[in-house]
């Protein structure tokens, strides 16, 4: 027996091939979403709203976060039109599939990946990011959830802990992203002296993870003062990009750095990065960008520099960052700016973030 759920109009308990919004004279409804309709051009259009397949569960939009890959597709022009963006969310379980088992309307649930295979070339080498068996990404155009509703498998659904306040599991993903920059350069190890270059949404969670894992070494480098201020406020020592020292021909700069993680996308930051980074050290690149940054492949022969870059979540998914949000052991008000933006707002806030003037992550709340 299904469970009655406020909010859009249902059809019978029990009938679930009819468990999903309709309109008053039962032809399939319609819902806002925040389309992309061209390069920096995002309107809110009203689009049917999706039809759950057997294996599917359709989602009310609580909170979707805008991401770093949000502004390049939009802002940049490479998403598609017609796209509508927004990939951290969390909903509530409003339809279920004809055939979809073990969860229960009302839920409030995240959308984890598909688990990695475990036997492939990559998942072997302990990279299941990119483990190549799972449907190939598509960067430039899917249907998000900058929209009331959106629609996802079965298989991806993840309650979210009844002690997590569902808006800041809306933070999931990214949290998992973090977790992944983490682990796959070793940067719990001790003593290590890191760098984090730019204090978005994404260094921003960078240093705090780290320090939710005791990693308390860290630096940030970021040109915008209202990030900086956040950057100090969640206990990392700050500078300004122009602060940082030159890097002396073959060796370390005076103070250098064991880890870099660039945060920022800008080809600039990647270079200084690179130069602050002691002789065996590992730059490792999180925040895309449109610019390619010039690597100085001397500096990285003569002191044995490590470039890598991180993609995705480790084996486990979304499953830990979960945990760690529910742990209260990061400082959600920090990382999370107290005003939520409605689906007209996405495009300006957009900007907002482009510009540098927020800090931290913003949440769309298309409702
Ligand atoms: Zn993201
Ligand atoms: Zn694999």
């Amino acid at each position: 027996m299904v469970r009655a759920h406020p909010g859009p109009r249902m059809g019978l308990p029990g009938d679930r091939s009819a468990n999903r919004p309709m309109s008053a004279d039962g032809s399939g409804a319609t819902m806002p979403a925040a389309v992309l309709t061209g390069p920096a051009a995002i309107e809110v259009q009203q689009l049917p709203v999706p039809d759950p397949g057997p294996d599917d569960v359709l989602v009310e939009v609580g909170w979707c976060g805008i991401c770093g890959t949000d502004l390049h597709l939009a802002l940049e022009g490479y998403g598609r039109p017609g796209t509508v963006l927004g990939h951290e969310w969390a909903g509530t379980v409003v339809a279920l599939g004809r055939d979809v088992t073990g969860i229960e309307l009302g839920t409030t649930i995240v959308a984890d990946d598909i688990r990695p295979c475990g036997t492939c070339r990559p998942c072997r080498r302990g990279r299941p990011a990119v483990c190549v068996r799972r449907p190939p990404p598509d960067h430039l155009s899917f249907r998000g959830a900058f929209a009331r509703y959106v629609l996802v498998e079965r298989a991806r659904v993840l309650p979210v802990p009844v002690a997590l306040d569902p808006r800041a599991a809306a933070l999931t993903e990214p949290v998992a992203i973090a977790l992944h920059a983490m682990h796959v350069a070793d940067a719990t190890e001790p003593g290590l002296r890191i760098l984090v270059t730019g204090a978005g949404p994404v260094g921003l969670l960078m240093v705090a993870v780290l320090a939710a894992h005791g990693v308390t070494d860290v630096t940030v480098s970021e040109p915008a003062p209202a990030r900086r201020t956040r950057a100090a406020q969640l206990g990392a020592r700050v500078v300004e990009p122009d602060d940082l020292p030159a890097a002396p021909m073959g060796r370390p700069v005076p103070e250098p750095f064991d880890l870099a993680y660039e945060c920022s996308g800008h080809a600039r930051a990647a270079g200084q990065a690179l130069d602050q980074l002691d002789a065996a050290g590992t730059l490792v690149f999180v925040g895309t960008g449109r610019e390619q940054p010039r690597v100085n492949h001397n500096r990285m022969i003569i002191l044995e520099l490590t470039a890598l870059g991180t993609y995705n979540y480790d084996a486990a998914g979304f499953a830990p960052a979960l945990t760690l949000l529910a742990s209260g052991r990061l400082p959600l008000d920090l990382l999370i700016e107290p005003d939520d933006v409605p689906l007209a707002d996405v495009l300006p806030t957009m900007h907002r973030l482009a510009a540098g003037q927020l800090a931290g992550k913003v949440m769309v709340r298309p409702r």
